[in-house]
């Protein structure tokens, strides 16, 4: 079984450009993989020989009853349940939410192995913009920039060791 990758984050922190470096074929896969269901998009690849699949959160039709937060808290847990790794994506240039506190309490509490990435890094050096990350409580943060490819390879060889 190839081992699973979620990506996890707030809206707009770049989950999805991410998960597009990531895959090269989307589509047709949920079926080959049992335990996965289809409410999600997931895609897959491969680092050399070492393949993955990876899901992208938060491409979910919010309903009237749970509204879009309930709906994306549902999203993520579900995907976190089906992932082998989390890949939780912050936003290097907009800085640490209330959101991103959230997400990061239920992550530690689940105790997957979790990665914890600020994405939009480009032109960044590591320090001072990048510090404050470490408040999640969740180790180092890795920086990269999916919009550009910047540092991409090396997070998911990260992510994918740590399994
Ligand atoms: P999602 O809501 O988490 O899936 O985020 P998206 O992938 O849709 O990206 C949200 C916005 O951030 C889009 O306008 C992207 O172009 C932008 N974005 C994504 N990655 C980067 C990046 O590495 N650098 C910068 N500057 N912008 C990015
Ligand atoms: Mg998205």
């Amino acid at each position: 079984m190839k081992p699973v990758l979620a990506l996890v984050g707030r809206p707009n922190v770049g989950k999805s450009t991410l998960f597009n470096r990531l895959t090269k074929s989307r589509d047709a896969i949920v079926a080959d993989f049992a335990g996965l269901t289809r409410d999600r998009h997931y895609g897959q690849g491969h680092l050399g020989a070492r393949e993955y699949i990876v899901i992208d959160t938060g491409g979910f039709e919010p309903t009237a009853e749970s509204g879009i937060y309930k709906e994306m808290a549902k999203q993520t847990r579900q995907a976190v349940a089906e992932a082998d790794a989390v890949v939780f994506i912050v936003d290097a240039r907009a800085g640490l939410s209330a959101q991103d506190h959230d997400i990061a309490n239920y992550l530690r509490r689940l105790g997957k192995p979790c990665l914890l990435v600020a994405n939009k890094a480009e032109g960044m050096t590591e320090g001072a913009q990048l510090a404050e990350f470490y408040e999640l409580g969740l180790g180092a943060v890795v920086p990269v920039s999916a919009a550009h490819g910047q540092g991409v390879r090396g997070m998911l060889e990260l992510a994918l060791d740590a399994l």
